[in-house]
């Protein structure tokens, strides 16, 4: 007995000695980080935060087969804590058992069910390992770029954990020392008993103390394994799960920098150009990254040939986090320390983002990719003026025209001239008969397809009787292309003299036909002094049809097959409305895409990648309208003008011009044709 309590115990305290060091090191190194913003939300939040996202596994069980064996070993895990006890207190007395439970029945058949499903689990994920064998060097898989080697011994060390245990347990019932005596609920280590209880007591308590010592070896073994590898998210998975933005890392930006120049000193950085820079959360979610490959497999950018991988980018930064760690630690400077883009990311990767939010979406850890690669471009713009050529044009018409395409104010109300009713603009306070502000947008004003969708939506909104108004020539971009490319003081400067110009007219409630403009004046105008009921077209317009205001004639028919603007649908959640707009059209049998809703792929657009070239791989647009396409729809409908004009361009591309690209507003507006 003494013998197994020194060996057990011995070879513990050594294993969390070194695990314990390595812990201890990772949080100083965590906390080197900067200090992160609106991170703590309360205990509900973080207990909804761990409920859903660690406890129910949510994202993990949207992909059904891996997600389900991944449910069943976390909670093996969870559920075989009691059995770690039993363990160690076996270690002192063999007919140990925990106080109160321990010899209930129902506690030796959840042990044993779960050991049982974890086994199982197991030789799913070695049935996904082995057919993806070739993946790391197959760019489709999600494993590429994985630490492969060490997920084998990951999936050995586990296995070893619960074969240890069993064959232990079943010692114990051979011998009498089982917690739960004969009951045959401890299913799995009566089967095991069945087997060793031919050897004899003799043996039997030979093998019940050295599979024990085994256990807990194993056990303590993982322990330092897993703190030092991609499993490190066992534990801190609930931990950056509880510090992540609710609902999700999308929508509004995380930080609104202090870019007020009577701040700023020579020591003042904006964005992230060393790892020093990036906040304590985003070293989390760099030390949080188990590899999954999930986030890859959903980047548009991947998909289409760009080098940028939303996992290989997070990998790199963990890496050099780590590697850089005495640096860190020791407080020195960045002297020696070049700049992340051009050293550690190439630039051609940090481009390439559309900040479509998949990768966010998808991430069963909330790693907050967007963030991290909006944080870089700010540091490559603001402090490097890096950027690709073609968008310092975009840049220049913002700040000099206050639109992308650099045509002026003058040229906003033209788009009126195709309305044969007057629309009203504000020039003082907007007055009491009208509800909405229509905030009509720089591709609703200035873009020949994007005016075709302001037309529709004007028609619609007089037709139910909706009082509404335009700002005219005082209405200028939101700044969004600017802020997501990284020109924070641009934006800000935008959005700031926007949120005066609406103040100004006393704005309460407005309608956007841009999924960017809604998305931007709903969620990152508050920052800067602008509170205002914003509602999206779609809502509206779904409302009206909804409530009778409008009623969709029988004028238009065909198949039509919705595409999901990212900024309205994964950023902000609408993806009912437009539906139900289109659904509500007597002649339309509506479509899906496979990948729909959450899982939409970006058209190509955002991120201001709407006015950089892609010299790289295939065009993302070309992409989603052979999809569009593949369904059979006769018409791709969409709720934002970036989408409709880079989906058109594919559809055109593709040589299929018969096929329309409308805005839901244009589909309402034609069943209505002759009514
Ligand atoms: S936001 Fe979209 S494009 Fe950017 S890394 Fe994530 S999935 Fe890829
Ligand atoms: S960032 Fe998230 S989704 Fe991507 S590989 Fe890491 S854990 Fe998986």
């Amino acid at each position: 007995m003494l013998a197994r309590i020194i060996i057990g115990l011995g070879i513990s305290i050594v294993c969390f000695a070194i695990a314990g060091r390595r812990f201890w090191w990772l949080s100083r190194l965590v906390r080197t980080g900067k200090e992160a913003p609106r991170r703590w939300g309360g205990w509900g939040r973080v207990a909804e935060a761990e409920l859903t996202e660690v406890a129910g596994q949510r994202k993990l069980l949207r992909w059904t087969v891996p997600g389900t064996a991944h449910f069943f070993t976390m909670w093996g895990f969870m559920i075989l804590l009691a059995t770690i006890v039993e363990a160690y207190g076996a270690l002192f007395s063999r007919n140990f058992h925990i106080p109160l439970i321990g010899t209930d029945n129902w506690l030796g058949f959840v042990e044993d069910f779960f050991s049982t499903a974890v086994l199982v689990s197991l030789v799913v994920f070695t049935a996904i390992r082995v057919k993806n064998a070739p993946a790391r060097k197959d760019r489709a898989s999600r494993f590429y770029g994985s630490h492969l080697g060490a997920a084998w011994l990951t999936l050995f060390l586990i296995a070893m954990v619960v074969v240890t245990l069993l064959l232990y347990r079943g010692a114990q019932v051979a011998t009498g020392h089982f917690p739960f005596g004969q009951s045959k609920w401890a299913f799995a280590s009566h089967v095991v008993a069945v087997w060793l209880r031919p050897l004899g007591t003799g043996v039997n308590s030979v093998l019940e103390a050295v599979f024990l010592l085994a256990n807990i070896a194993v056990i303590a073994g993982f322990l330092v394994f897993v703190s030092y590898s991609k499993h490190l998210h066992i534990f801190l998975a609930p931990l950056n799960v509880g510090f992540s933005r609710r609902p999700r890392a999308l929508g509004g930006l995380d930080k609104t920098p202090d870019m007020d120049m009577e701040h700023v000193t020579e020591d003042t950085v904006f964005g992230v150009g060393h790892l020093e820079d990036f906040t304590w959360k985003q070293m989390l979610d760099f030390s949080t990254c188990t590899e999954c490959g999930r986030c890859q497999s959903v980047c548009p950018a991947w998909n289409t040939g760009k080098p940028l991988s939303p996992k290989l980018l997070i990998m790199g930064l963990r890496d050099n986090l780590f590697a850089s760690a005495d640096r860190l630690l020791s407080g020195e400077g960045t002297a020696e320390a070049g700049t992340l883009v051009g050293g550690v990311i190439d630039p051609d990767v940090l481009w390439s983002c559309t900040t479509c939010g998949s990768c966010v979406e998808q991430c069963p850890v909330d790693i907050e990719h967007v963030d991290a690669i909006i944080d870089m471009r700010r540091y490559e713009v603001l402090m490097e003026s890096r950027f690709p050529t073609e968008a310092g044009l975009l840049l220049r018409n913002m700040e000099n025209q206050g639109d992308p395409w650099g045509l002026g104010s003058s040229k906003r109300t033209d788009w009126l001239s195709a309305l044969d009713f007057e629309v009203p603009i504000v020039t003082d306070e907007i007055p009491d008969d009208v509800e909405y502000l229509y905030w009509v947008g720089c591709a609703g004003s200035l873009d020949e397809r994007g005016r075709n969708q302001a037309i529709s939506t004007a028609r619609l909104l007089k037709r139910a009787g909706v009082g509404f108004a335009i700002l005219g020539q005082r209405e200028s971009c939101t700044g969004d292309p600017a802020r997501r490319m990284g020109n924070e003081y641009l934006f800000q400067e935008m959005a700031k003299a926007n949120v005066a110009t609406l103040n100004e007219v006393k704005a309460r409630k407005i309608v956007t036909t841009c999924a960017h403009c809604f998305n931007t004046i709903k969620n990152e105008y508050p920052a800067l002094g602008g509170d205002y009921e914003v509602v999206h077209h779609s809502e509206l317009l779904n409302h009206l049809v909804a409530t009778g205001r409008l009623t969709p004639g029988g004028s238009f028919a065909g198949k039509v097959v919705y595409h999901d603007a990212c900024y309205l649908g994964r950023h902000n959640r609408v993806f009912d409305d437009p539906r139900g707009a289109i659904s509500a059209v007597p002649g339309v049998e509506r479509l899906e895409m496979d990948r729909s809703r959450e899982r939409s792929f970006c058209c190509g657009a955002g991120g201001a990648r709407m006015w950089m070239e892609e010299k790289i791989g295939t065009r993302v647009n070309s992409d989603r309208a052979r999809e569009a396409l593949a369904t059979g729809a006769e018409y791709v409908a969409t709720a934002c003008p970036f989408c409709m004009i880079m989906l058109d361009d594919g559809v055109k591309a593709e040589g299929r011009e018969e096929v329309r690209v409308l805005d839901i507003a244009q589909v309402l507006e034609r069943s209505l044709a002759d009514s």
